[in-house]
């Protein structure tokens, strides 16, 4: 009787470890979802960036642009003046404003032809942007029914393992119960049952007292560990 005990809790045991197995699972599964929510924050914050940093470009090049016109007519005004010049001062005037405009529009033009190749840039990047968010909107969704689906069957797998735990405890001796819980307490998955192993537990292996071991394959012992509070089960439990 005291051995089939032991035996129970080796099938809980075992049990527990799929348990374990099946919530890894559902821990990987809610790590997907986490892990694509992530990238469309990520996304949609590169996206906010981009806007800003376009709109700010605009900016610049319409300033920019008014200067142009200015300069431009500075230019224009210039040049007419070095044509209805009436002497060389007024010439050599004339032509000195005429280069500074240039200079200035050449400049000007440069820095123009810059930011719009970095309009260019951070407009494709909105539109690859912009197209992701609006493409993941739908792999969320489905996902989101893979990722529940997995979970429920998952949990529908838990339950069925919890189901034959929670009968097996029910046919164990009482003591065995109250110990095996309490090994559970810290150990539920991982092997809260130890062996002894050259008369030491075979997990931490700290010795119990010599008598102990024979107590213990007479089947009606339920000791824990002092050393990692695992309930002792006899050799005889495993055959
Ligand atoms: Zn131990």
């Amino acid at each position: 009787m005291a051995i089939s005990c032991f035996q129970n809790l080796l099938e809980i045991q075992s049990h527990l470890k799929v348990v374990a197995t099946h919530l890894t699972n559902i821990k990987s599964e809610e790590k997907r979802e986490t892990q694509l929510s992530n990238l469309i924050q990520q996304k949609t914050l590169a996206l906010e960036e981009a806007q800003k940093e376009s709109t700010k470009v605009k900016k610049e090049m319409a300033a920019l642009e008014l200067t142009l016109a200015q300069k431009d007519q500075q230019k224009a005004q210039a040049t007419s003046a070095l044509k209805q010049a009436m002497n060389q001062s007024q010439m050599v005037s004339a032509q000195k404003q005429i280069d500074q405009c240039e200079s200035v529009l050449d400049e000007i033009q440069e820095n123009l032809f810059a930011l719009l190749e970095k309009d260019e840039g951070l407009a494709s990047q909105i539109s690859e942007l912009e197209s992701f968010l609006k493409g993941v909107v739908e792999t969320r969704q489905e996902l989101l029914q893979e990722i529940n689906q997995t979970i429920e069957a998952e949990q529908k797998q838990i339950a069925i393992f919890e189901e034959r735990i929670s009968n097996l405890l029910e046919l164990c001796e009482k003591d065995a119960r109250v110990q095996f819980l309490k090994a559970c307490e810290k150990h539920r998955y991982q092997n809260p049952l130890t062996f002894l192993e050259n008369r030491s537990c075979r997990f931490c292996k700290m010795a119990p007292e010599s008598s102990f071991a024979q107590g213990l394959e007479r089947g009606d012992l339920y000791q824990l560990c002092d050393g990692c509070n695992r309930l002792f089960t006899p050799q005889s439990a495993l055959s």
